[in-house]
């Protein structure tokens, strides 16, 4: 039979026992925590993930880049909100590749769903 420790007094106990044997005190029931773990819902990976090993950065709101796009794009703040910092400092030094970099970022959002997330 397989066993477990006591959390109060570190003696073998059986793994389905509920209080210890030893010392009497009440054990937490293992076998909850670990249907837990077994529940957690397990996303399916991007072909980014796999592939490159990207990791998925997000949810990012599409409204709320837009917006820090069209006000502060200049400054590369969206850059910022998506995690993207050197991209970000680009902006900044650029403003934006003159501009050029946030209309596109604007296009290429107004595709992107309501709440996205990004792989790099
Ligand atoms: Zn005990």
């Amino acid at each position: 039979m397989s066993t477990k420790l006591c959390k109060n007094c570190a003696s073998k106990i059986p793994v389905d026992a509920h209080i210890c044997p030893t010392c009497g005190a009440k054990i937490e029931d293992v076998s909850e925590v670990v249907e837990e773990v077994i529940q957690e819902e397990e996303q399916p990976k991007d072909f980014r993930e796999v592939l490159f090993g990207f990791k998925k950065r997000g949810p990012f709101y599409k409204w709320v880049t837009l917006l820090l796009a069209i006000f502060l794009g200049w400054l590369g703040i969206h850059k910022f909100y998506e995690r993207k910092f050197y991209m970000g400092l680009l902006y900044m030094v650029t403003g934006g590749f003159c501009g050029i970099g946030i209309i596109l970022d604007i296009i290429n959002l107004l595709a992107k769903p309501t709440v996205y997330y990004n792989y790099y």
